[in-house]
């Protein structure tokens, strides 16, 4: 489920190539540096003009301590793209969006559902392109997959999202923290492929969560959806596997069987491999937001992240051993 509203075009986007957005990144870290800065130097619609970096930021590049130093500095920069942990993303969203900038959203979105609903609300009122990103919905077997589960309703699906946390996460100790949201931040893509490609809504009916006994989130969680005609939907997200990382979603239909697997990078229709090509996640996440800044639209689906608060509201809450570094 996608919610796209449009309001007057902005002439700066897909419609004037000639004249590319200037953008700022708001926080440089991680994926920051790994995906934001590259997308963005290989789209000739955006220009990275500064960054708001507490540490820095990017060689070359102007930087701002702050979010509202930039926003006071530079009222040409059209777009914000924020990068930092979600607990500190919702005054910086409201600050930017306020000011009549475009804005894009790391996943998630927010540290709550109704604060990311309070963003759209405030988008449209400003007239301004607000962009909710879920980048393994850019996978390349994302799409193909949501057209084969047209085809073949699903009966039962099986999700394993297992990696270790101090391999992907070094550091993040954010992700520890209340709205951090633990092993629900990589579980939320599984979430976003997962609500992507069903052809009908899912319901969550049971949750374990397992919180290190010294962490605000969980480490672990089994979870268990239902939906209609007889749909079984079982999701296990584990932070303490070590190793090489698991990243599947296994699909079975009356007819047939699908596996989208390295996060939606690789498929498998009934064993055989399906050949895929695509942009890559975040050039297609840029080419979209450039579209919805063109066309005067906004994208902001929160299914993922209400599929993570009823995990929180339902789950039977297990106490593990701490966790260090
Ligand atoms: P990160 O490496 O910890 O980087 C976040 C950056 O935000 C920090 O380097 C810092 O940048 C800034 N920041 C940190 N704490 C802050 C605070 N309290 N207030 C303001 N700014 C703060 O994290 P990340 O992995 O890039 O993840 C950031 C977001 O992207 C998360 O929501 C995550 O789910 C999402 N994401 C991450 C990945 C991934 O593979 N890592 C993939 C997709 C999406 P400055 O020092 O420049 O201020």
């Amino acid at each position: 489920m996608t919610a796209t509203e449009t309001r007057t075009p902005d002439p700066a986007g897909a419609g004037a190539p000639h004249r590319a957005i200037d953008v700022a990144i708001v926080g440089v870290g991680k994926i920051a540096r790994d995906q934001h800065l590259p997308a963005i130097a290989a789209d000739p619609r955006f220009r990275l003009a500064a960054t708001v970096s507490r540490s820095g930021g990017v060689a070359g590049v102007e930087n701002h301590p702050t979010l509202e130093a930039l926003l006071d500095a530079r009222p040409d920069i059209g777009a914000v793209s924020l990068c930092q942990p979600p607990q500190v993303r919702h005054e910086a969203a409201r600050s930017a969006i306020l000011a009549g900038r475009h804005v894009m959203l790391e996943k998630p979105p927010g540290q709550t559902v109704a604060e990311v609903q309070a963003l759209a609300e405030l988008a449209r009122a400003q007239g301004v392109s607000l962009f909710a990103t879920w980048h393994s919905r850019h996978a390349a077997g994302v799409a193909p997959a949501r057209d084969w589960c047209a085809a073949h309703p699903p009966r039962r699906v099986r999700i394993t999202w297992k990696e270790d946390v101090r391999e992907w996460h070094p550091g993040q100790t954010w992700i520890w923290q209340a709205g951090g949201l633990g092993v629900f931040d990589p579980g939320i893509n599984a979430l976003s492929i997962l609500t992507a490609i069903l052809p009908a809504p899912v319901r969550l009916t049971s949750a374990d969560l397992a919180f290190p006994s010294n962490c605000e989130t969980p480490i672990a969680c089994d979870l268990v959806f239902a939906g209609a005609q007889g749909l079984a939907v079982e999701a296990r997200f584990d932070f303490r596997w070590q190793g090489t990382p698991a990243w599947d979603i296994e699909i079975e239909a009356d007819d047939g069987r699908l596996r989208l697997s390295d996060g939606g990078a690789a498929l498998a229709a009934d064993e055989a491999a399906r050949p895929l090509s695509g942009p890559g996640e975040y050039p297609d996440l840029y080419r979209r937001f450039g579209d919805l800044i063109a066309a005067g639209a906004s994208d902001v689906d929160v299914t993922p992240l209400v599929h993570v608060a009823d995990a929180f509201l339902l789950g039977r809450r297990l106490t593990v051993e701490p966790f260090h570094e």
